[in-house]
């Protein structure tokens, strides 16, 4: 058959169809009169529809074969050439049907002077519902275009299926059963914790309710301007390369570029919606006759690029269909476990907190941004689940214990026993730890450390109480301008610094000045803080603070005003130079005078210390140190910049260890030279917050830890369980000759001593 005939049949086909959906026939009727179309159309000897009923898939109609064999032929999952292709949901097309390993002889049929062969499978909302099969008497395999057409028809066919209440909802085939199947995924654990919930896609998948268009000019115009926009949200993103709405990441977005522009992608949904398809459809067909093209090439890089046309495939259809809000804005109904190619913080700051139980992501790593949100934010969270989009579908349980590294979809008795004894267990725990609220972080050698947190939303100020910890060792000011729609103003800032003092009472908090750009995109920033090609590197934190000092000065108004009449503590965060603290410093003086001119209340004490996240500022510490009244070591920028290792990038996300000799050193050596000097030094970046790597810190002589709140007991419990003394001691036999595998040699030796490492 060629193009041309091919097109002209689907038309026919679609427009038969339109009518016969239309008519007020009996479903049986209406699936009679469809084959005879098909076949017609297609001059196809035989033309047949299986559908599933109870896990069988049962001959529903047919022109060919024995009128007698309908609703008697009946085959199960994975059983003959109709049961593979429903159990795999691919197409088959053969010219010589019984020469198929899985050819299954049916006598009643009397399909035995047919050779060539081919099938669809009818999918409806990503699941098989039926096949659809054409048979002829030559042996000659079925044209490309030809395929193309009966997907096509296979499409609306489910529309009608649908429609006709043709769908066995108890279907308990291998399919469904597969999809309802118990399964455990694992995956890197980045937010500790446990929860129960329903799976939300952050991006929902649109349900395509309309096959058939009424208007065929109309719907090549929503595509052609879906495509309009898709190639403006691509440039964009891409533009603003790290800093993609979904988190998307460089390569992923050069490949999204790829598709985007594709002439031959546009050319063939277009194809499809000339068949008589309506936009959502000719994209689905499009991508469903890709997906089954893809499935015969067996490339695992193929496999990924795959993955990123679907979800360009979906992008367009969700424009198309109009549907572009992800779920936080649409509203999360029940407890859900948020699903996830990636986040950016911001993104994550959307959800409602009291709904929002855990996130599974695709991509993700320990430091990223959205990482320490939701860790801020006290939601679980598992990263580097593979293919979670294509294995957990919207609405179906789910039992996070990222304390394990898994989730288990769609959970079985046993599986949901285990899990709720083993938070019963956690829960206890936590309670052990919430006893040590008011006992102080003293090792067993009697040296009483300081135990802060970080915090930079408005509700932890409540976990700082709770947590009993000796104040807020990092407060990230940038949080409030990331769930922000439009630059907070100065009174806004005002009112959450003072909030927070208020809150913390007697206890220091450190506000750190704005911490924007890498993955922290703000959006009405976004025009100024593109094409980077290593943000993390780039203009952000006080490099662009410094060049807008318009932002800064309102920032150091607000947090002058909001202290008035206590202490201030400041920091500036990604100080490369000496130069840069002391620029920062000058500006924040400029406005206490300026207030002070102007009779404002002053706070009766303004300490200014910086971040240590920039290796080359510890080569500077000499000429820094006299002028500091603190030093906080950022452990997350830290490491990424002595590794040159990027903190979200899920590929080199754990190659390096927090306990590697080079950054242990590092730090000690940092930490011995602000002793020396007398000026306080806190680390604090995630590393703080994990029992075995604070253990390592302490023994490197650090005093101070602001560490995320939910970890506090935990780390109080290890400190009260630590003979600090002895462990230097330790810690310097091991850094003059360390060992092969550090991590193992702390976590035995605190086994060995008895240590609470949680
Ligand atoms: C750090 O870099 O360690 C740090 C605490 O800052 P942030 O994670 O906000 O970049
Ligand atoms: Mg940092």
């Amino acid at each position: 058959m060629s193009f041309a005939e091919a097109k002209t049949a689907s038309r026919e086909i679609l427009t038969g169809l339109h009518d016969v959906m239309a008519s007020r026939n009996h479903a049986q009727a209406k699936l009679n009169r469809v084959v005879e179309i098909i076949g017609e159309a297609l001059t196809s000897e035989v033309c047949s529809i299986y559908l599933l009923r109870e896990g069988v898939l049962e001959l529903y109609a047919t022109r060919g074969l024995n009128q007698d064999a309908v609703h008697v032929t009946k085959l199960a999952m994975g059983e003959g050439l109709v049961g593979v292709i429903a159990e795999s949901g691919r197409i088959l097309n053969l010219d010589e049907a019984t020469s198929h390993p899985d050819f299954a002889y049916k006598p009643e049929t009397g399909e035995e002077t047919y050779h060539s062969f081919a099938g669809i499978p009818i999918i409806h909302r990503e699941r098989t519902v039926g096949v659809l099969a054409v048979q002829h008497a030559d042996p000659r395999p079925y044209d490309d275009v030809e395929i193309e057409a009966l997907q096509t028809v296979a499409m609306v066919l489910a529309e009608l299926i649908a429609n006709a209440e043709l769908i066995d909802d108890s279907a308990t085939d291998a399919e469904t059963a597969r999809q309802t199947e118990a399964m455990r995924l694992t995956g890197q654990k980045l937010v500790v914790g446990m929860a129960e919930g329903v799976a939300v896609f952050h991006q929902p998948r649109v349900n395509i309710e309309h096959t058939v268009a009424d208007d065929t000019e109309a719907e090549r115009a929503r595509v052609y301007q879906a495509f309009g926009k898709m190639r403006e949200q691509i440039d964009t993103l891409a533009n603003q390369a790290e800093f993609g709405a979904g988190g998307e990441h460089k390569d992923v977005l050069e490949t999204y570029k790829m598709f985007a522009y594709d002439e031959g992608w546009s050319r063939r949904i277009n194809a499809a919606i000339d068949s008589g398809l309506t936009a959502e459809a000719a994209i689905e067909r499009v991508q469903q006759r890709t997906r089954a093209r893809m499935h015969e090439i067996d490339d695992p890089l193929l496999a990924e690029r795959m993955h990123d046309l679907e979800d360009l495939a979906n992008r367009l259809i969700r424009i198309v269909a109009g549907q572009l809000g992800t779920a936080a804005q649409l509203g999360l109904r029940n407890d859900s476990i948020l699903i996830a190619r990636n986040l950016g913080p911001a993104e994550l700051l959307e959800y409602d907190r009291r709904r929002l139980k855990g996130v599974v992501l695709e991509e993700g790593s320990l430091t990223a941004h959205v990482t320490i949100v939701a860790r801020a934010m006290g939601v679980p969270v598992l990263g580097r689940v593979a293919n979670v989009r294509r294995l957990i579908h919207e609405g179906d349980e789910l039992l996070l214990d990222v304390e394990e590294g898994s989730v288990y979809v769609r959970p079985s008795v046993s599986m949901a026993e285990a899990f709720e004894a083993k938070l019963a267990r956690m829960q206890q725990k936590r309670a052990e730890f919430a006893a040590l609220r008011e006992s102080a972080p003293e090792t067993k050698c009697g040296r009483r450390l300081k135990v802060m947190v970080n915090a930079g939303l408005r509700e932890d100020v409540a976990a700082l109480n709770l947590a009993g910890a000796d104040g807020i060792g990092l407060f990230r000011t940038e949080f409030q301008f990331l769930v922000s729609a439009t630059l907070p103003r100065r009174e806004a800032q005002q009112k959450l610094y003072k909030d927070v003092l208020e809150a913390t009472g007697d206890k220091p908090v450190i506000f750190r000045t704005l911490d924007i750009g890498g993955d922290k995109a703000v959006p009405y920033l976004r025009a100024e803080t593109t094409r980077e090609e290593n943000p993390a590197m780039g203009w952000r934190a006080l490099r662009l603070s410094l060049d807008r000092e318009g932002l800064m000065k309102v920032q150091a108004r607000a947090l002058i005003e909001a202290a008035a009449g206590k202490t201030l503590n400041v920091m500036f965060p990604m100080v490369s130079e000496p130069w840069e603290f002391d620029e920062a410093r000058a500006l924040f003086e400029s406005q206490r005078v300026w207030l002070e001119d102007h009779h404002h209340m002053l706070p009766h004490d303004i300490r200014y210390g910086c971040m240590l996240e920039v290796p080359a500022l510890a080569e500077a510490l000499d000429q820094l140190l006299p002028r500091l009244d603190f030093l906080s070591i950022g452990t997350n920028d830290l490491t990424q910049f002595l590794f040159a290792a990027d903190r979200a990038d899920p590929r080199i996300a754990d190659r390096y260890d927090w306990l590697s000799p080079a950054i242990l050193r590092f730090i000690r050596r940092v930490v011995r030279q602000t002793g020396e000097a007398g000026v306080p030094t806190t680390i604090c970046g995630e590393m703080g917050g994990r029992p075995i790597e604070a253990m390592a810190l302490i023994g490197l002589g650090v005093d101070q830890l602001s560490i995320t709140p939910a970890a506090v007991g935990a780390i109080k419990a290890m400190i009260r369980s630590l003979d600090a003394g002895e462990l230097r001691g330790r810690m310097d036999e091991w850094l003059a000759e360390p060992p092969p595998d550090m991590r193992q040699t702390l976590l035995d030796w605190a086994e060995q001593r008895s240590v609470a490492i949680a």
